[in-house]
């Protein structure tokens, strides 16, 4: 650093607006955030020099659709063209990085920038995440892949922060895919100790900071614009301290970075909706300063992110590099975690990834329809506004204060109800797609006991595997589109004495639906042909066994196999008590059951849980007095299920395991999964449940979790010094996905929580965690040997996730589309812009006319990383003409950048990369590639 110059701040304008937490959109909307962009239109307009920063899109387009007269949107368009008004990230949302998915974190930033693209001809090249909790690796890869220049995160453990401010090292070029490495790498801004709000101390004066506007009132905005909190003018009298302290905290900040400029942000949450006013106050303040520069030592200008990075960029220093190690979870004091919020409202976080896979299915769908049937019966608009109502519900909630669960309680609801409304749309479109439209005139599809139903396969992979119906009857014979008949199981259910649950065996071609029809009856099967093929289980009920008559364990032993597996359950205890892997012939001694953590809820008593934070005075106690247990032995599928009941002699049970132990029937991978569901609640106020596996693996406290579906990280035990036991939440958070060679000796997943506290900040806002709904969860646990489970681990995932569909209806079959083991179909979908691919003729014509129909967008990723696997971890190389043969025929192909807005082969991000070409429609996909493609097809109209 120059130390004779001065030092140069950046003040950038912005408001962070969140798209949901306390206040609905719609309360948002009107109290405050319509008024930022009408606010900040006029006073960009007025004076040349200032700036602002539009991050969140939900927001933006709110505004622009429905708010903006045609004369703001001339406004916008022009300070868009002179770059002060500067759009960031581009997203929806500023997604959680935590708990979001890949697929849903690119879906939320492909909306953002198609919209933003198609409106302005602009393309985001920066990042702001502000607020999210804590920082993931695979998230600054995305970004890359989206062509932005550098990244900026805040919210990381307060105690590396204070190191990474003091070593001067908050700046560094991330390397986040150990796979990818330099070639997606991304310069990283963390934000000092005073993060994303203006520092809020006035030395002076009663009110705070720089927020002259004051703070946003709910629900209306006050008649006379009096807000309260406002700061003080800045006058004759008061210029000079507010120099002095705005110079005093630019040169603090200064001494924590390597260049003289200072990133000011200025503006916090809520801000900007009286712009004139801030503003009008700032813009005498900085003319002050910088007459006043020499003895200030600093001078300051309005900026946006995008001028502030540019100027780092051209220091031209040697940063540091950083590699796929992540910031979770993150800490803000010793003796806590924002692990909390990893099993915050699990409800609305299940709704949000059953959302997501019809989502992913309907799109699929809909894109093979589109190019089978241009001119079919389903209205394409009518369709396209059905698929987009779901996009932007999925978009919504990956918000930070969303799939997270740490909104109030009427906030939740209205994702909740975005989601369900949308779902119900898009399963009206699947619908209608599945009546054949060289049939129409077909109308009814049940008859009598005769149902018939069309299974759906949204994966681009051929597979066998298991579905589950709940019906009415207790026999039924199951046939496929041949009319033979199908391994199939029925039992009673374990949800409600009335219905019975039907297991059908299923083979599907990738993207392919297959016709079932269901032959019910009220007696056992015994006359149709099917029922050869039909197996009704039995179950078989175990005594009730109390915990305090443990004393001898493990003397009566009662196997249940599969191909894979032998799972022995102690008749003492009615637990889990090992798992032998067949193939190898290993045991492991394993037990599950329910722990409770007893959470504080009184400040005054130490340190409390909340939606967020997971904090705990004591150790976890034994949630259950008795365990009940029954077997139902299967052809198809055994399944065991427990009962834990908190006190001996309850008729009710409070928690319980469903075990399923699939047979092989043909497909080896089906039996190595043992799927299991978890029913948790209601919960006693103030309990936090966590599932215990204890297990006699040995691991030295290391495990394996995963980034956003994305990537596995290691996770050894590190201890801090000030910050010890925030190191040992990390084994008691809720992972979506664990690595199973990693159990730890006694592992706990979070599974659900309630809670209520008096701190007053939670009381003021709601966001207490008052949750009595019950939940269901499901997670597949796999064993084996590292080198066996590491093959597996991926596509069970994605398995897991993307379901078949089952929807009542008719169809013909349709050519499967299959892609090798190691490549997954991330999208097929029509996003319905209308640009031109082209940048300079975009940039030309008139943007955001009729929806473009025959532009369909392909996504691919290798799942597997760099070394994995001998075979899978190959680069592949695939024909995509012929890959998508069963589609259609493929005319153009055009490979594009992750969110669609930039041509490969023009994309020059600051750290260069180079483009390839695809005239013979060959790719070659590297491992933990994600590839997106712009497809025509020959069929559509081009
Ligand atoms: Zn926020």
């Amino acid at each position: 650093k120059a130390e004779d110059q001065p030092i140069q701040a950046f003040v950038i304008p912005h408001s962070h607006m969140d798209v949901g937490w306390v206040y609905t959109i719609q309360e948002s909307m009107h109290a405050y955030a319509a008024n930022v962009y009408s606010s900040v239109t006029e006073e960009l307009s007025k004076v040349k020099e200032r700036r602002f920063i539009a991050v969140e899109q939900e927001f933006f387009r709110l505004w622009w659709d429905t708010v903006a007269s045609d004369s703001q949107k001339k406004q916008v368009r022009q300070l868009v063209k002179e770059g002060r008004l500067e759009f960031i990230i581009g997203g929806q949302v500023m997604h959680d990085e935590a708990v979001t998915d890949l697929d849903d974190q690119i879906l939320q930033l492909t909306e953002g920038h198609g919209f933003l693209y198609e409106t302005f001809g602009v393309r985001p090249r920066f990042s702001w995440h502000v607020d999210p909790f804590g920082a993931s690796a695979a998230t600054p890869v995305l970004f890359a892949l989206a062509g932005f220049n550098a990244h900026l995160i805040s919210r990381v453990d307060y105690d590396l922060k204070d190191g990474m401010q003091r070593d001067k090292k908050l700046q560094f070029v991330w390397r986040g895919s150990p796979s990818l490495k330099a070639q997606q790498e991304i310069f990283t801004h963390t934000m000092d100790q005073f993060s994303y709000c203006t520092p809020s101390q006035l030395p002076f004066s009663n009110s705070s900071g720089f927020y002259w506007n004051g703070v946003a009132l709910f629900p209306n905005p006050p008649k006379d614009g009096v807000y309260p909190n406002m700061s003080l003018p800045v006058t004759k009298e008061t210029i000079q301290p507010y120099a002095k302290t705005m110079v005093e905290n630019i040169k603090r900040r200064a001494a924590w970075f390597r260049t003289n400029h200072v990133l000011w942000p200025w503006g916090c949450d809520k801000q900007f909706y009286n712009s004139s006013v801030q503003f009008g106050n700032m813009d005498p303040l900085m003319k002050y300063i910088n007459q006043n520069s020499k003895e200030f030592g600093v001078t300051v200008r309005y900026a946006t992110l995008g001028e502030y990075f540019q100027s780092v960029h051209q220091t031209n220093l040697t940063w540091d590099v950083r590699g796929s190690e992540d910031f979770l979870p993150y800490s803000t004091e010793p003796y806590q975690a924002w692990t909390g919020f990893y099993a915050s409202r699990n409800v609305l976080k299940g709704a949000a990834r059953r959302a997501s896979s019809l989502l992913h299915a309907a799109e699929t769908l809909f894109t093979r329809y589109r190019i089978s049937f241009p001119d079919g019966p389903v209205a394409k608009d009518w369709a396209l506004d059905k698929l987009r109502a779901l996009r932007w519900a999925v978009s919504e909630v990956q918000h930070h204060d969303g799939i997270t669960g740490t909104e109030s309680p009427k906030v939740a609801e209205m994702y909740t109800q975005h989601l369900m409304e949308a779902m119900m749309g898009v399963e009206e479109l699947l619908a209608a797609l599945f009546l054949l439209p060289h049939n129409p005139a077909f109308s009814s599809v049940d008859e009598g006991l005769e149902q018939h139903v069309i299974i759906y396969n949204p994966l681009a992979w051929n597979i066998t595997t298991l579905v589950n119906m709940t019906v009415a009857f207790p026999s039924a014979a199951v046939y496929d589109d041949g009319g033979q008949p199908v391994p199939a199981q029925i039992q009673r259910s374990a949800r409600s004495n009335a219905s019975y649950d039907l297991f059908v065996v299923v083979e599907l071609g990738g993207l392919q639906n297959r016709k079932y029809a269901i032959r019910f009856s009220e007696t056992a099967c015994s006359e149709q042909p099917g029922c050869a093929r039909m197996y009704a289980a039995k179950g078989v009920a175990f005594e009730r066994r109390s915990v305090k008559n443990w004393g001898k364990k493990g003397r009566r032993l009662l196997p249940v196999l599969s191909e894979c597996y032998k799972l022995m359950f102690d008749q003492d205890t009615n637990l889990l008590h090992s798992v032998t892997y067949l193939q190898e012939k290993r045991r492991v001694r394993v037990t599950q059951d329910f722990w409770e953590y007893n959470a504080n809820g009184d400040v005054k008593a130490g340190p409390i849980s909340d939606n967020y934070i997971f904090s705990t005075n004591g150790s976890a106690v034994r949630a259950y007095k008795a365990v009940q247990m029954e077997i139902i032995p299967g052809k198809i599928v055994t399944e065991v299920r427990q009962y834990f009941y908190r006190w001996d002699s309850d008729k009710d049970y409070a928690y319980s395991i469903t075990t399923r132990v699939p047979k092989c029937f043909g497909a080896a991978p089906q039996c190595q999964r043992l799927e299991q569901t978890y029913s948790l609640g209601p919960l006693r106020l103030n309990t936090e449940v966590v599932l215990r596996t204890a297990s006699s693996l040995k691991n030295n406290q290391t495990l394996y979790t995963d980034d956003n579906g994305y990537q596995m990280m290691r996770r050894t035990y590190r201890k801090f010094s000030n910050n010890t036991l925030a190191r040992i939440c990390v084994s008691i958070f809720i992972f979506r996905r664990f690595s199973s060679r990693c159990v730890q000796s006694s592992r706990r997943v979070m599974l659900h929580r309630r809670l209520w506290n008096n701190l007053a900040w939670n009381l003021g806002y709601n966001l207490t965690l008052n949750d009595s709904s019950v939940v269901r969860p499901t997670l597949w646990m796999v064993l084996g040997s590292v080198s066996e489970t590491s093959k597996l681990h991926q596509r069970a995932a994605i398995e897991l996730q993307h379901r078949p569909v089952v929807e009542p209806g008719l169809s013909s079959p349709v050519s499967p589309v299959v892609l090798p083991p190691n490549l997954h179909l991330l999208s097929l979908s029509v996003p319905g812009w209308n640009y031109s691919s082209a940048h300079d003729v975009h940039l030309s014509k008139n943007l955001r006319s009729e929806p473009d129909f025959d532009r369909v967008l392909l996504r691919i990723m290798h799942l597997f990383e760099e070394g994995e696997d001998p075979e899978l971890s190959k680069p592949v190389t695939i024909n995509l003409k012929e890959v998508l043969q069963g589609v259609g025929e493929v005319k153009v192909l055009e490979e594009r950048s992750l969110t669609g807005t930039w041509d490969i082969a023009r994309l020059q991000r600051w750290t260069w990369k180079t483009g390839r070409d695809h005239k013979d429609f060959t790719v070659t996909i590297s491992p933990k590639e994600v590839r997106t493609f712009f497809v025509h097809f020959s069929s559509g109209s081009l």
